[in-house]
């Protein structure tokens, strides 16, 4: 605390992203990265040329990205909006859509970042709570309210809404935007973007950190009918007008150009989750069904918190959250084939 920061400051309580360790050999399992390389035609899409070029600034609006994304969901390229990483895809949707005099809905059990933004931006918030079994109550969210947010599936719980229940959600709340985080939809759930021609209200948000492997290259993307796009550029042309640089655009154009690879990495993930899920099954583990690349999993034998400094020692990260109803449990993000049978390996000795 010094003296110089300003009362909005003082009140921060900051996002504490996953450990990003400067050491090698670690099996890191923590912030659901996805454990293949991005395609290689990210590399050849980084040319001399594009690196001569980045001399001069990029396009303000990704253009090009944004009409590679519209083609690939059938949407008109003034549906889609990109950002550096969906996290600032979505601090711009709080402010173009969630300052509003009353509180916005997300289930308490979500992404950790929507109360920091709530709190940066001074949005107040109302956190209906899970069933008992993790899975989000639907009717909860039928109630007066500025906005609506939540991931589907669901993080840290790893459970997936149907299409008919989003359909739902955002029938309900025709008055506000509903916004949908689809971080994770690649690894098994059905997208609600063929819904967004139907709703006006309803703004879906990806990433190109998880399924297409390029985490590191922070490019995030909203799609929804045209003036909710207007609304979010008004906000980021009033914040940075270069958020892409020209090498993240061209980079996730390569990404989107190579749907064999990325279907090939999709499969594999899914395929080591359902073994990975056996594995843990048989060493007494309860794991929440999951429809994303990592498990929300909890350890019989032991507190969650032993088994994740046990697992730590051994080289080997995971996520542990110290909440209430959280700490019970361990996320582990889906690795490679190799890397689930270290994890495997490691909990059987323990
Ligand atoms: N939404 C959810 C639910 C997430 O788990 C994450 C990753 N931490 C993000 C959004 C942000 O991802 P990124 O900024 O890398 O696109």
């Amino acid at each position: 605390m010094s003296t110089f920061w300003s009362p909005l400051v003082r009140e921060l309580d900051p996002y504490v992203p996953g450990e990003q360790p400067k050491g090698q050999n670690l099996v890191k399992l923590n912030t659901n990265e996805n454990p293949f390389p991005p395609s290689p035609r990210v590399r050849q899409a980084i040319s001399d040329n594009e690196i001569l070029a980045l001399r001069l600034y990029p396009d303000p609006d990704s253009s090009r990205l944004k009409k590679t994304i519209a083609e690939y969901y059938q949407l008109a390229s003034d549906q889609v909006f990109v950002g550096n990483g969906s996290d600032e895809v979505l601090a711009h949707s709080f402010v173009a859509f969630f300052k509003q005099p009353q509180p916005i809905l997300f289930p308490d059990v979500s992404y950790s970042f929507y109360p920091v933004y709530a709190n940066l931006f001074g949005i107040e918030t109302k956190t209906p709570a899970l069933n008992k079994d993790f899975t989000i109550d639907i009717s909860a969210f039928d109630q007066p309210n500025g906005g609506v947010i939540l991931p589907n599936p669901n993080a840290p719980t790893g459970i997936y809404l149907s299409l008919d229940d989003i359909r739902s959600l955002v029938e309900a709340n025709t008055e506000s935007v509903v916004i949908i985080d689809e971080a994770y939809i690649d690894f098994g759930g059905e997208s609600a973007v063929c819904l967004i021609n139907e709703y006006d209200n309803l703004l879906i948000v990806q990433t190109l950190s998880k399924s297409r492997s390029l985490a590191g290259l922070r490019v995030g993307y909203a799609m929804g009918q045209v003036h909710l796009i207007e609304a979010l550029d008004r906000v980021k042309n009033s914040f940075n007008s270069y958020p892409l640089d020209r090498l993240a655009e061209v980079a996730a154009i390569a990404a989107f150009e190579d749907e064999a690879y990325f279907v090939e990495c999709c499969n594999k993930i899914m395929a080591t989750r359902e073994w990975t899920i056996e594995q843990l099954t048989k060493l007494g583990f309860s794991i929440l069904p999951s429809k994303t690349n990592f498990l929300f999993a909890k350890p019989s034998h032991k507190g969650a918190q032993s088994v994740f400094n046990e697992l730590r020692a051994k080289g080997i990260i995971v996520r542990f959250f110290k909440k209430p109803g959280l700490s019970d449990y361990l996320r582990i993000s889906i690795g490679t084939r190799d890397e689930m049978t270290m994890l495997i390996d490691a909990l059987t000795e323990s």
